[in-house]
């Protein structure tokens, strides 16, 4: 490492539909240094860490759709965003140039944070010139912020513009992450939270609190993810309340999981949830191991 080295998280934000996750692609894939890992820590979820010779650009997100999951990990969400805006070393805004209202609350919350802040309008493919320069000037008065550009994230305008501002806004520091250290553990604790509210939900007291979920694998695919859960319960007596008669309970709790999965990760979900006892769990340690689960 050099003494310029760089680094930082950024967090690109902005409404549903905006381009965001296109943006995060079109900026991964255009860098060939990247090491392309998928990562996590407690403070952001990971998307992507793009490492530099002198820099290394990590890239988090902010859980997608806060308002249908349920109360509890709503809050843990609601915090995560909270801290996008309050722990980004760079904070990108992306607006729809040809949709280009922001919800109030957000405008404060940008407003608010000491990141350094770069307002992006993406889409300038969509729409004349005229438009982007009155939105321009629009966005200028309403929203400081240190520089304003205009792009496409599909078409690749203006993204080395865009790579080039965040790493220069970077403050010096080592980097964050040596690829080895990567994990997904953030991603299985969603999943094990989502999958025992609904379980909590779904049986009420039928079953005790202790009931455990164990996401014991977690394969992310181009279109799909697909996650294998182990639905743990003390007693053989209590396996047969969670799957109910037929299996009618336990496709329940599969199907309202997953569906609520599918908004959290913005993205189609097969979710396969198997209910074991304590005792079989236990007796199962390899092949535990054998999926890579470390109990945290
Ligand atoms: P997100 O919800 O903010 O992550 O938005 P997405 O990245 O999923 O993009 C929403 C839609 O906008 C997709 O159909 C993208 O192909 C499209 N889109 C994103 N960026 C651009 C752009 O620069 N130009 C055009 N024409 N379409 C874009
Ligand atoms: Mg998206």
């Amino acid at each position: 490492m050099t003494e310029d080295h760089k680094s930082g998280f950024v967090s690109i934000v902005g409404k549903p539909n905006v381009g965001k996750s296109t943006l995060y692609n079109t900026l991964m894939r255009q860098n060939l240094s990247i090491t392309n890992p998928k990562a996590q820590t407690t403070r952001h979820r990971i998307l992507g860490i793009d490492t530099g010779e002198n820099f290394q650009i990590v890239y988090s997100d902010t859980p997608g759709i806060l308002k249908q999951v349920s109360y509890k990990l709503h809050d843990k969400m609601m915090g995560f965003v909270k801290q996008a805006f309050d722990d980004s070393d760079v904070l990108v805004l992306i607006v729809d140039a040809q949709r280009p209202e922001e919800p109030e609350e957000f405008k404060r919350n940008f407003e608010n944070s000491p990141a350094k802040k770069i307002v992006c309008i993406n889409k300038m493919d969509l729409v004349d010139e005229a438009k982007l320069n009155e939105l321009m000037v629009r966005l200028q008065q309403e929203y400081p912020a240190d520089v304003y550009l205009s792009i496409s994230a599909t078409e690749n305008f203006q993204i080395d513009k865009l790579r080039e501002t965040i790493i220069n806004f970077l403050p010096l520091g080592p980097a964050y992450y040596p690829a080895d250290q990567i994990t997904d553990k953030s991603e299985r604790f969603f999943v094990n939270e989502t999958v025992r509210n609904n379980a909590l939900r779904i049986y009420q007291d039928e079953v005790p609190y202790s009931l455990e979920v164990v996401t014991i694998s977690f394969k992310e695919e181009p279109n799909i993810i697909k996650i294998y859960c182990e639905v743990v319960v003390e007693r053989d007596s209590q396996k047969i309340i969670i799957v109910g008669k037929g299996g009618d309970k336990i496709k329940r709790l599969g199907t309202s999981s997953r569906l609520e999965l599918e908004k959290l990760f913005d993205k189609k979900i097969y979710l396969n949830l198997f209910v074991k006892s304590r005792k079989e769990w236990r007796n199962n340690e390899n092949m535990l191991n054998s999926f890579g689960y470390n109990p945290e």
